[in-house]
C-alpha cells in the first residue's frame, strides 16, 4: 500500500487520495492529488517521508518543484481521458515517473 502524508496536517495516510483520518482533508483538485502523490512513498522514501510530515506538522510549507508537480498533474489528467490503449504507453509513463522522481529529489536536495 502507498504510504502518503496528509497535505493539510502531515498525518501519515495509506493511499494518496484517501481522506485524512485526523483532519478529514481529501485531495479533490488535480493539483492537490498531484501534491499527495509527490508526498507519498512513490517519491519520498523512509526518513524523507517522516521528515516531510514533521515539516507540515510544525506548520512549515513544503516546496513542490514546479516541474515535478506539473508533470504529475499532466499525468493525472491524461489518465482520466485515456482509453484502454493506455496500456501500451505504460513503460513510457514509468520512465516519466522515474524522471519526475529524480527531478523531485534533486529539487528536494536543492531546497533543503
Ligand atoms: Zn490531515
Amino acid at each position: 500500500m502507498t504510504q502518503a502524508i496528509c497535505l493539510q496536517c502531515g498525518t501519515q495516510t495509506v493511499g494518496a487520495f484517501i481522506p485524512c483520518k485526523e483532519c478529514h482533508f481529501e485531495p479533490a483538485s488535480e493539483e492537490a492529488r498531484a501534491k499527495s502523490i509527490l508526498l507519498s512513498d512513490h517519491f519520498i522514501r523512509g526518513e524523507g517521508l517522516k521528515e516531510t510530515a514533521r515539516v507540515i506538522q510544525s506548520g512549515g510549507a513544503v516546496q513542490f518543484p514546479e516541474a515535478a508537480l506539473a508533470s504529475v498533474v499532466e499525468k493525472l489528467s491524461r489518465k482520466r481521458v485515456s482509453s484502454p490503449s493506455g496500456q501500451r504507453s505504460r513503460p513510457r509513463v514509468a520512465a516519466g515517473l522515474a524522471c519526475t522522481a529524480l527531478c523531485f529529489f534533486l529539487a528536494l536536495i536543492f531546497f533543503t
